[in-house]
């Protein structure tokens, strides 16, 4: 979707003028005739919200419901109009009575929301077919849309890669979606299996030696601020484009949307994507660990014991934990080859994390009280909540292993799997500055809301670009 600001509308495109419940409406007196076409039209007549009426043959009025009194409430509106436009043909959308800090957050949720998930649809039903492929908006405000959509654009990039089923996005495939980011001047290395085994990422590989696919560590890189002495910032995301369990395998029910234990690394990817497309004088690094947790006679078996890069050897009790094995060498290899100021992982990591926090709040967890803070500030600006948990000793002391150095899940009954997942990562990040997001319980909605689809949500993309903005740019 093509959104622009304009100071005039294109003659070519009928208006679109937006009334409110109390009969104010998107435009002033100024913008005759319009507004007394409208007027004398609205008078008489309450317009439900999201309902559109011809005035004429070149003005459409829209019911636009209640001013929102918050930046949320105005993106949920703007999520509302594109809804209700975007099969229809393009308009003019005529703002020009609305404050700019309003519209821009109108804006914004519009384009939010203009994503649907169309790549493997032949027919036009049940969905109508999208008509209206250019918004332009009509002000006297000077107003800029491109910053907000590098971000919303990587939103819909990240969503679009969790929505892929795991027969078409595998690791591989993955791989080669990063490498086309080249082209925004971010720079793509790829550790395949031969260069994983030589460096000894003995846990990422026992993931991953049950599938077809093999497994993947890839680093983006985005250095816009080359003159900078001070190290990077590494962001970590967990891919696993499918995660059957392994093994210890799941139960049937849900087992689909389990093509969406990959949402950390897409997330990762487009906060890179985002930066670079700004060209932000930031520096930042994106490292992803892409792998199938499949079963198959060369799978991992519950009791493996392997040895991480880092050399600490794991006790495997569980196939299913694997996000954590991943992440370990992922988190190991961020802190020794780039030696970043601090790290930010992000994970689909424990289904505990639902029974928690609900679908309301994600997890963060961190060993700096600061970072936490910034992230949760961040969260509340952009609405991607975050709520801080902890990390303990007994915690820690709960992953000891009888075999190994340490183990992948905690003994039966000890409970805390969110909290106890975050003390298995710490072991691997040592004094780095480093916070965890675990998103299992947000990473995708089970019904449409106002700014995203049914499906995945790419949570945590808008997050963290504004996390970075806020403390890094
Ligand atoms: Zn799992």
């Amino acid at each position: 979707m093509l959104i622009t600001y304009a100071s005039h509308p294109d003659p070519l495109c009928p208006v679109l003028v937006g009334l409110f419940e109390d009969k104010s409406m998107t435009i002033t007196e100024k913008e005759t005739p319009y507004f007394e076409a409208c007027r004398a039209f609205a008078k008489d007549r309450d317009l439900e919200e999201g309902m559109l009426i011809q005035v004429s043959e070149s003005i459409v009025l829209m019911g636009m419901g209640k001013k929102p009194n918050t930046t949320e409430g105005w993106k949920k509106k703007g999520g509302k109009l594109c809804q209700k436009i975007w099969t229809r043909k393009p308009f003019n959308i005529l703002m020009h009575a609305m404050d700019k800090q309003d519209l821009r957050a109108l804006v914004y949720g519009a384009h939010l929301r203009a994503w649907r998930f169309d790549a493997y649809r032949t027919a036009a039903r049940p969905m109508p077919p999208i008509l209206c492929t250019e918004m332009t908006f009509v002000t006297h405000e000077t107003l800029d849309h491109r910053p907000d959509a590098a971000i919303i654009e990587s939103v819909h990039w990240a969503r679009q890669l969790v929505n892929e089923p795991a027969n078409h996005l595998t690791p591989p495939v993955f791989v080669q979606r990063l490498e086309e980011l080249s082209a925004l001047g971010i720079t793509v290395e790829v550790l395949s299996t031969k260069e994983l085994e030589k460096e000894g990422h003995g846990a990422l590989l026992g993931v991953g030696q049950g599938s077809l696919h093999p497994p993947y560590l890839v680093a983006l890189k985005w250095l816009g601020d080359a003159a900078s002495k001070e190290a990077p910032l590494a962001l970590v995301g967990k891919g696993v484009t499918f995660d059957s369990g392994g093994y210890s395998i799941k139960p049937a029910s849900g087992m689909e949307d389990m093509k969406m234990d990959m949402t950390g690394a897409a997330v990762v990817g487009a906060v890179v994507k985002a930066m670079a497309t700004r060209k932000e004088k930031v520096n930042v690094i994106g490292v992803v660990a892409l792998v199938e947790n499949m079963v198959s006679d060369r799978a991992q078996r519950p009791g493996d014991i392997v040895t991480s890069a880092s050399g600490q050897t794991i006790e495997v009790l569980n196939t299913d934990a694997e996000g954590r094995l991943i992440l370990a060498d992922a988190l190991h290899y961020a802190k020794t080859r780039f030696k970043p100021r601090m790290m930010v992982d992000i994970a689909t990591l424990t289904g505990a994390i639902r029974v928690a926090l609900g679908p309301v709040y994600a997890a963060v967890f961190s060993n700096q009280p600061e970072i936490t803070e910034e992230l949760i500030k961040a969260g509340k600006d952009v609405s991607e909540l975050l709520w801080p948990m902890p990390l303990h000793p007994r915690y820690d002391e709960s992953m000891n292993s009888d075999h190994a150095d340490l183990k992948n899940i905690a003994s039966p009954g000890f409970g805390g799997g969110s909290c106890t997942a975050a003390a298995f990562l710490h072991r691997f990040v040592g004094d780095t500055p480093w916070a965890h997001l675990d998103i299992a319980n947000v990473d995708h909605l089970d019904r449409d809301t106002e700014c995203c689809p049914k499906g995945g949500s790419a949570f945590g993309v808008q997050l963290l670009c504004r996390w970075i903005l806020e403390s890094l740019a």
